[in-house]
């Protein structure tokens, strides 16, 4: 997609299962991720967070998300900023330090 925010890119999955209740996820987005390893080398990478209409209902960021997909059924390409504001306030949200529940092999 090559649509950068500040860091992350909206990387759309489809077809992708939730790891939580096994349902079809929204969108899947991909975010910068870096730990520290053993020795203290920080290691930069991606992960992917996705974005489930069950488990993440709740959250404040997700709802708008959802609604956009619901009413859209996939990405509009005039709407594409639209959808990238919607993104970034969902990945503030669910914040960094909270993704990685998707296992890579999924895709
Ligand atoms: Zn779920």
């Amino acid at each position: 997609m090559g649509h950068g925010g500040p860091g992350w890119e909206v990387d759309l999955v489809t077809g992708l299962r939730c790891h939580r209740c096994t349902g079809e996820v929204v969108c899947a987005v991909r975010v910068p991720h870096s730990f520290l390893r053993a020795d203290g080398t920080e290691v930069g990478g991606t992960r992917l967070v996705a974005l489930c209409p069950d488990c993440d209902r709740g959250r404040a960021g997700a709802a708008p998300v959802i609604a956009y997909f619901r009413a859209h059924g996939q990405v509009i390409a005039d709407r594409v900023e639209e959808l990238a504001g919607l993104l970034r306030e969902w990945v503030a949200d669910v914040g960094p330090a909270r993704v990685g529940e998707l296992e890579h092999s999924a895709r």
